[in-house]
């Protein structure tokens, strides 16, 4: 079992938390909570805080804190650019991951005995694979909207991949810069 990193948003991204649930990461996100509060479970729970406010992104950088500010919040980008910080894995894996509603972690099951009672036949017939959450009782399923998360998922690997030549540019300018002073 990987240790993955965990993290925690602040109240303006409550679909990054979504998304990070969904791909297995423990994330914790409150509609409303102080800012304080962020930096005191950031720090006490060893969590990346996730932030579209800077001052706030700032003050947990001065306090040493890992911390990621969110300049553009479309979802791919947000991704992409945690995976690229974070090395957050942007494949679904069906045994690891996260009710995107409560944080817990889902089960898996094939066995359509186990949840029947809870979903109706249309969509017991037509699925194999469900999964559900023992907290809030929410059953899960690969429906038509699967396709549209997968398509997000590609578009940050994509985003992804450009984001590290950008970033290597960049360094390599640093560096020549760095040589031609020294010499
Ligand atoms: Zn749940």
């Amino acid at each position: 079992m990987p240790s993955y990193p965990r993290f925690i948003v602040d109240s303006m991204l409550g679909h990054v938390a979504r998304w990070l649930r969904l791909l297995g990461y423990d994330t914790l996100y409150f509609r409303k909570i102080d800012d304080w509060k962020l930096i005191k479970i950031s720090r006490e729970d060893d969590r990346i805080l996730i932030t579209r406010d800077l001052s706030l992104y700032r003050r947990a950088r001065k306090m040493g804190l890992r911390a990621f500010f969110v300049e553009d919040p479309e979802i791919d980008t947000v991704l992409a650019e945690v995976s690229k910080r974070f090395g957050v894995d942007l494949e679904f894996h069906r045994d690891d991951t996260r009710c995107p509603h409560c944080n817990t972690k889902l089960t898996y099951t094939t066995s359509i005995a186990e949840i029947a009672h809870r979903i109706n036949s249309a969509i017991a017939l037509r699925y194999k694979e469900f999964w559900f959450c023992p907290t809030c009782k929410r059953i899960y399923w690969q429906g038509t909207h699967w396709k549209s998360i997968n398509q997000v998922l590609e578009g940050a690997k994509i985003k992804k991949a450009k984001l590290s030549s950008k970033i290597s540019v960049t360094e390599k300018k640093v560096d020549f810069v760095e040589v031609g002073e020294k010499s």
